[in-house]
């Protein structure tokens, strides 16, 4: 299993998962960067837009969707959520507006033909939905299953539903999707398994739940939103109800939220990966953020040594690669 980070923060959010032999299985963790800087990036890493099988999304604010209207359009790639965060989308594509992590109201960025959202053949949309749903040995079977799905579909965009806190199968990797809690229809975090190793995303919540902490220690790689530094968020230059909204329970995780969380649930044997997500340019450095979870773990007598922790950037980010679990 390999996953990268393609950008994380309130200026967009992406991640690449691959799994299964040579990588056959290829996801996006949300899609909130442009297109051709998500194109960029994938290539970087080896990876064309053309070989993703579908989109993850977590919720529908605008760092996590903003390359939506291009990826479903002309790419044809299916978006994979709760029925909720689809009605989202779609009701973002029609009215040509997300709603931000802010709160502000961006525009939806169209490719230049945006009545075309249904723009794929019938056949490319068999081909595709059946990748996603069927493991690579029995596309064939499943086609014509597939076939009368899609023209059930509730949303002119390919997608498949999968509800808040249950689990979907797509080529070699397993998903299961929780419930977080933030201001969005139907926020969740995602933990992805493959070959024996897993990796759980949060980011975007206000707080963390019993059953957020559920998922998260079985992580072997926990992305985990780190935000803000509290002091430096009320000090800060924010208007007072952007504070309140970050501060609240359908906000966004402070450092020593995150901290917090990472001690009740850590384990000798647990999560060796570590990555802080989502961090405020505004309101946090990465060396604010990495200082804090240290502190929390030393407070616990973690060594440091049983845990690899970096802090992601805007940019392209961290690679994680399963192997290294062996090595
Ligand atoms: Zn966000
Ligand atoms: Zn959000």
């Amino acid at each position: 299993m390999r996953v990268v980070s393609l950008g994380s923060g309130s200026s967009g959010n992406a991640f690449l998962v691959e799994a299964g032999p040579q990588g056959r299985t290829k996801l996006l963790l949300d899609a909130g960067l442009s297109t051709r800087t998500l194109a960029m990036r994938l290539t970087s890493v080896g990876v064309s837009l053309s070989q993703i099988q579908g989109v993850l999304i977590t919720h529908e604010h605008s760092d996590h969707v903003h390359a939506v209207p291009v990826l479903v359009n002309r790419h044809a790639l299916p978006m994979i959520a709760d029925e909720r965060t689809l009605a989202a989308i779609q009701e973002g594509l029609n009215s040509g507006v997300w709603r931000s992590d802010s709160g502000r109201m961006v525009p939806t960025k169209f490719p230049r033909e945006p009545q075309a959202i249904v723009s794929t053949t019938e056949t490319e949309v068999v081909e595709k939905t059946s990748t996603l749903m069927t493991s690579t040995t029995v596309i064939e079977e499943r086609i014509v299953a597939v076939s009368q799905k899609v023209a059930r579909l509730p949303f002119p965009f390919l997608h498949q539903v999968l509800p808040t806190g249950s689990h979907l199968t797509i080529g070699d990797i397993e998903i299961t999707s929780f419930p977080i809690s933030h201001d969005a229809t139907a926020p969740c975090g995602y933990l992805l398994s493959a070959g024996g190793c897993r990796v759980c995303l949060v980011t975007d919540s206000g707080e963390v739940t019993p059953v957020m902490l559920e998922q998260m220690q079985h992580a072997d790689l926990l992305i985990l939103e780190s935000n803000h530094d509290r002091e430096r968020l009320v000090r800060g230059p924010y208007p007072w109800h952007l504070k309140r909204r970050i501060l609240s329970p359908t906000g966004h995780l402070s450092n020593d939220q995150a901290g917090e969380a990472v001690l009740q649930i850590w384990r000798e044997a647990g999560i060796r990966w570590l990555w802080l997500a989502h961090l405020s340019r505004t309101n946090n450095t990465p060396d604010f953020a990495l200082e804090s979870m240290r502190l929390y773990l030393r407070s616990a007598h973690v060594n440091l040594a049983h845990i690899r922790l970096a802090a992601l950037p805007p940019t392209m980010g961290q690679v994680w690669d399963s192997t290294q679990l062996w090595s």
